[in-house]
């Protein structure tokens, strides 16, 4: 899943970036608060850590003005310590979640999973959809029970697909969410790691649209 972080502070910044790499994330780092807004505005990521001290626009003028455009990304605000007020303002200006500097990396990636966990509607650090069963703590995967042995770009992908089951994925979002350089996006690259992810998942879960994208089957009922 791709991530905006938006900190203008460099070892913080490249401290938050590493650790959200480390877990998966492709992760695109600007340092401004017009930039954060153009991008966030424009682009389509599935959550965005936001520094609220910016130089330029802050974050907090960021983050209202994203949701004035009706722009929905979940968000997890970075505040100050003891600066209660600010905290305030953020979640009544459309923040999600929000983490008081200085704070745990561990902390930080427990919040974001769960602001996209509840972004796709299920509040459980174990997803489920129909047989299939993500662990976004352990990063795996498992179906019927049996856990799949997957490697890294095969796990985000199958992630991506939980957290957005039943919608039909063009392959250029899964482009844009799977591949952090222009250079890995080989045009034919995501067709052959849906191959290798449909053959481990076995049955036709994954179902290609031709045209459209792909779309993870929902169970028939969910129990
Ligand atoms: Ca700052």
């Amino acid at each position: 899943m791709r991530v905006l972080l938006v900190e203008d502070n460099e070892p913080i910044g490249r401290d938050i970036s590493a650790a959200l790499t480390a877990s998966g994330y492709v992760v695109e780092w600007v340092r401004e608060g017009e930039d954060a807004w153009f991008k966030g505005g424009t682009e389509n990521y599935a959550a965005a850590v936001l520094d609220l001290g910016l130089p330029g626009l802050d974050g907090l003028s960021v983050l209202k003005r994203w949701r004035q455009e009706a722009r929905d990304l979940p968000v997890l605000i970075l505040t100050a310590r003891g600066t209660w007020s600010e905290r305030v303002e953020g979640i009544d200006a459309g923040a999600d979640d929000y983490l008081p500097k200085p704070f745990q990396m561990e902390e930080l990636l427990a919040r974001l999973r769960a602001i996209t966990r509840r972004a796709a509607g299920q509040s459980s650090a174990l997803m489920q959809v129909g047989d299939l069963a993500l662990d976004t703590r352990q990063m795996r995967v498992s179906l019927n029970g049996t856990q799949l042995n997957l490697s890294p770009q095969e796990y985000r992908l199958v992630s991506y697909f939980i957290h957005h089951a039943g919608r039909v994925i063009p392959q250029m979002e899964l482009t844009e969410h799977l591949y952090a350089q222009d250079y890995e996006r080989e045009s034919n690259s995501i067709e052959v790691l849906v191959g290798r992810v449909r053959r481990k998942l076995g049955g036709d879960l994954i179902e290609t649209r031709r045209g459209f994208g792909y779309t993870l089957k929902m169970p028939e009922r969910t129990p």
